[in-house]
């Protein structure tokens, strides 16, 4: 374990030595949410959420549990559910370990060490897990990549490191170390047997987190590996990869350091990319970087949804014309109603985002890290808290697609209490969990502020002192975020407040007087000064509704428009429209008012917007067709957060609405 007497090796990602990181973690539980959005989302997450899933994945309709007790003998049955169901129930854990690092609720420790007992017995001898390849006969170890033991180890790793990090024990933790110990034996040496694994690369972070936790270097080399050997073979079906696509959807055409596209499987790519920029940080490869960089110019600024989606088509082909499946297709085809978008995509999205504003110190990253929490994660649960998408479309036409004739059930019209493929609902529940954990960073001399919600900051500086600041704010509601120093040193030092990129004409005080420092959107703030106890900033941003247009080269969405306000996206569903309405008749026209109210007791309590909209009438069913001048009539309503839409209901969806510009 590390013996160095640092404060900061508690994080979720502990890159507090790592030496390419400006923006270090802080500890996980240093930050809790006390009041607003992100604290109710937090106590639904415990009261409702991880109950409801517990019951399903430690019960028979989810077969988390059950496969572990039939790993280890206690229990008799047949492996059930997808390969990657152990890597989903570590998730699982993952989030209830948040929620004991929050709350101390030792029931929960008690829990979790039930688990751990189970998962431990299920281990073999030599340090190997994965209970599909153990309980199923016939199936050998690293016979296939599709198998997903690479994912089920990386989730392991991850959430092994998270538990010692944040309970102290060594239970887990020495579970993950056992069998990481065994992949090194299997994959340091490069053999062509192996050198295609490192499929669905979770275990590239899980790795690096690994060594961070251990500071053993050869998990760190592993990782580097890992990525070292995409792309060094020759493309075409051997026995480790029958039954799966291949080439761009595993990202194993292009060498990682020569990568400019993302391609592929979107989890894929992007917990790759996470697990590169982790790498990154560690050995500081120029290379990797500036792969790294163009990868996420590339995601963010040619494939992403206004909601911070990724992964455009269930099915597809990427530039080099592989098949590609749940993934990226062309720059800038971005079809809404067809859009795939996986709620783990999107969340890998926001992790990849988070490491490299940690590296660079720039806070346009966690603006995509905003974007994607407040639309296309939340998205992938009900307000209850009991029911998932997998997949978040911008656009739901009634009978528009067959969901029946979908073999798996990740698209859907509707959210449903349990997904065969069981991925996301853990990934986005213990992303609500951490939250607290990404609100802010430390700076070399200071703290940057990079998440906004009520909460308390009792933490230490990089240099030891001790610091404790709150936030009072009403966001993503209103734009007025209080800042109260509550405690720090006496020397000056800096508070890095991050100006979103929509926030044009925010104002930034202190004590009542203006900050006197440049407020950029898309940028920190950087206030420094002799700072003391009960000095306030206040950042003052303008909530006005916007209208959203699309770069010129989308087809999908030339001449419509998105509403958004802050950094909520707004979409319009069958329950505000006029009775036998189609979405695909709505027209947004812009003389029409945004008025945003607040509605406390409506879908969780959300701001909507409320607005007057166009219903075209006379269009025919002809796929083609004559126009003279079309019929409108008008009619007064409402648009939602793009998260919360299917609470109400099955219903028509849209997020772009074609403009009549007046
Ligand atoms: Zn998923």
């Amino acid at each position: 374990m590390s013996t160095s007497s640092n404060k900061h090796s508690n994080a979720i990602t502990n890159n507090f030595e790592s030496p390419f990181v400006k923006l270090k973690s802080i500890n996980f539980g240093d930050c809790k949410w006390n009041s607003g959005f992100w604290a109710e989302k937090v106590k639904i997450a415990e009261d409702k959420m991880l109950p409801y899933m517990g019951d399903l994945l430690c019960g028979d309709i989810g077969h988390g549990l059950n496969n572990f007790k039939i790993a280890a003998g206690e229990k008799k049955g047949v492996h059930k559910g997808f390969y990657w169901h152990d890597g989903d129930f570590y998730k699982f854990m993952e989030a209830k370990m948040y929620v004991y690092g929050l709350t101390k609720n030792e029931s929960i420790l008690k829990e979790l060490d039930e688990y751990i007992g189970v998962i431990g017995r299920a281990q073999e001898e030599d340090g190997y897990i994965h209970t599909h390849v153990q309980i199923t006969e016939g199936v050998d170890r690293f016979e296939n990549r599709k198998y997903h033991e690479m994912y089920n180890f990386g989730h392991l790793f991850i959430a092994g490191s998270v538990h010692y990090r944040i309970t102290s024990q060594r239970n887990f933790l020495d579970i993950a170390v056992k069998m990481a110990d065994l992949l090194c034996a299997y994959f340091m040496p490069d053999t062509k047997h192996y050198q295609r694994f490192g499929f669905n690369q979770t275990q590239i972070m899980g790795l690096v987190e690994l060594y961070r936790t251990t500071r053993d270097k050869k998990y760190l080399k592993l990782a580097e590996k890992f990525i070292n050997r995409r792309g060094t073979y020759e493309i075409k079906h051997d026995s480790t990869t029958l039954g799966y696509p291949i080439g761009d959807m595993v990202q194993e055409r292009t060498p990682f350091r020569e990568s400019k596209e993302a391609v592929g499987h979107a989890v894929l790519a992007l917990y790759y990319y996470a697990g590169a920029a982790d790498v990154y940080a560690e050995t500081g490869e120029k290379a990797l970087l500036d792969a790294l960089d163009a990868l996420w110019e590339n995601v963010t600024g040619k494939k992403m949804y206004v909601t911070g989606a990724v992964g455009q088509a269930h099915y597809g082909a990427s530039t080099n014309l592989d098949m590609i499946e749940e993934g990226f297709i062309d720059a800038y085809m971005m079809p809404n109603m067809t859009a795939y978008n996986e709620t783990c995509a999107n969340l890998c999205n926001a992790m990849f985002s988070s490491r490299m504003m940690a590296i660079k110190d720039e806070s346009r990253y966690a603006d995509i890290i905003e974007l994607v929490l407040y639309n296309s994660g939340l998205s992938g649960i009900s307000v209850e808290g009991k029911d998932y998408f997998y997949s978040n479309p911008l656009r739901m036409v009634n009978n528009s697609r067959n969901y029946d004739s979908h073999a798996d059930v990740t698209e859907s019209p509707v959210r449903q209490p349990y997904l065969e493929c069981f991925c996301c609902p853990p990934n986005l529940v213990r992303t609500i969990c951490k939250s607290s954990g990404w609100a802010y960073n430390l700076s070399e001399n200071g703290v940057a502020v990079v998440l906004f919600g009520g909460n308390n900051l009792d933490t230490t500086m990089l240099d030891g002192s001790p610091l404790k600041l709150s936030q009072d704010t009403e966001y993503p509601w209103k734009g007025l975020v209080k800042i109260t120093v509550d405690e720090c040193k006496n020397s000056a030092f800096e508070i890095k407040v991050r100006i979103p990129k929509w926030a044009v004409g925010s104002t930034l005080k202190v004590n009542g007087e203006d900050a006197g420092v440049t407020v950029n959107p898309g940028n920190f703030a950087t206030i420094k000064r002799v700072w003391k106890a009960n000095d306030v900033i206040i950042l003052d941003m303008p909530m006005e509704v916007t209208l959203v247009e699309g770069h010129n080269r989308i087809e999908e969405v030339r001449n419509q428009v998105a509403v958004k306000r802050g950094p909520i996206v707004y979409c319009i569903e069958t329950p505000d429209l006029p009775k036998e309405a189609s979405i695909l008749d709505i027209y947004y026209n812009t003389n029409s008012p945004l008025n945003a109210v607040h509605k406390n007791d409506f879908l969780g309590g959300v701001t909507v917007v409320e607005t007057e909209l166009l219903l075209r009438t006379g269009k025919n069913d002809d796929m083609y067709q004559t126009v003279t001048k079309p019929s409108f009539t008008s009619f007064k309503t409402q648009l939602v957060p793009y998260f919360v839409w299917s609470n109400r209901g099955q219903a028509e969806m849209t997020v772009f609405m074609p403009i009549i510009w007046n």
